[in-house]
C-alpha cells in the first residue's frame, strides 16, 4: 500500500435526493474507499442495525464523547444529534484508504475548515417534483409530516453552493457514474500517483 493518505470526501444531500443508495452503491465497487458510520441520538428507524447504519447511543452517551473530543465534527439535526469518530477517520486516511462521510451541511463545513484539503460533494433531486415524490413514497405519513420532510430538505439543499462537486441524481446509473468520476480523478493526481506507482516510474526512468 502507498504511504500517501487516503482522500477524505463530505457528502450532503437532502433527504430524498437518493445519496445513502449512491454512496452504498459506490463503496461496494471500490475497495479503498470507507464510508464511517455515524453515532447518533436518533432511535433507529425499522429495518436499521446498530453498528451498520448507525451507533445508536443515548444523548448521555453522545455527550460524554462530546467532552473527550472523540468526535471530528457533530451537528444537531431536525432535533437529534450526529457526530463521526475522529479516531475512525483519521486511522482509515493514514492507512492510504479513502473515506466517505455522509453528514449534513453543517458538518460538512466544519470538516473542511478542520481539514481544508477534504473534497465536498451534494446531491441534489432532479426536480422537486421528483424529491416530493421520493419523500412521499417512503410510507403512510401524513401530509404534515411530507411537508416538514419538504421544508427540511429546501433548508439543507439552499447550502449547495458550499460543494467542491455537484451532482445531480436523475438517472441513478449517471449519478453513479458521476461519483466514481470525482473519486477516479482524485486517485489520478500526479502527486499521489507518483507514490502510488513509484515502482514502475522508477523502471521507466532507467537508462
Ligand atoms: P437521518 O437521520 O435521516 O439518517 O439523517 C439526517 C441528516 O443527518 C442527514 O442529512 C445526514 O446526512 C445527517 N448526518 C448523518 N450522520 C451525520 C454525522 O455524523 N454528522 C453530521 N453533521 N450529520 C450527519
Amino acid at each position: 500500500m502507498s504511504s500517501e493518505r487516503g482522500t477524505l470526501y463530505t457528502i450532503a444531500a437532502p433527504s430524498g435526493a437518493g445519496k445513502t443508495s449512491l454512496v452504498k452503491a459506490l463503496i461496494e465497487s471500490k475497495k479503498f474507499v470507507n464510508v464511517s458510520v455515524s453515532h447518533t441520538t436518533r432511535p433507529p428507524r425499522p429495518g436499521e442495525i446498530d453498528g451498520v447504519n448507525y451507533h445508536f447511543v443515548s444523548p448521555q452517551q453522545f455527550q460524554a464523547m462530546l467532552a473527550e473530543s472523540q468526535f471530528i465534527e457533530h451537528a444537531e439535526v431536525f432535533g437529534n444529534f450526529y457526530g463521526t469518530s475522529r479516531q475512525w477517520v483519521e486511522s482509515n486516511l493514514a492507512q492510504g484508504l479513502d473515506v466517505i462521510l455522509e453528514i449534513d451541511w453543517q458538518g460538512a463545513q466544519q470538516v473542511k475548515r478542520l481539514l481544508p484539503e477534504t473534497l465536498s460533494i451534494f446531491i441534489l433531486p432532479p426536480s422537486r417534483q421528483a424529491l416530493l415524490e421520493r419523500l412521499t413514497n417512503r410510507g403512510q405519513d401524513d401530509e404534515a409530516v411530507i411537508q416538514r420532510r419538504m421544508d427540511e430538505a429546501i433548508s439543507e439543499m439552499s447550502h449547495y453552493a458550499d460543494a467542491d462537486y455537484l451532482v445531480i441524481n436523475e438517472c441513478f446509473d449517471n449519478a453513479l457514474k458521476d461519483l466514481r468520476c470525482i473519486i477516479r480523478a482524485q486517485r489520478l493526481i500526479a502527486k499521489a500517483q507518483h507514490l502510488r506507482q513509484e515502482k514502475l516510474i522508477e523502471g521507466l526512468l532507467q537508462h
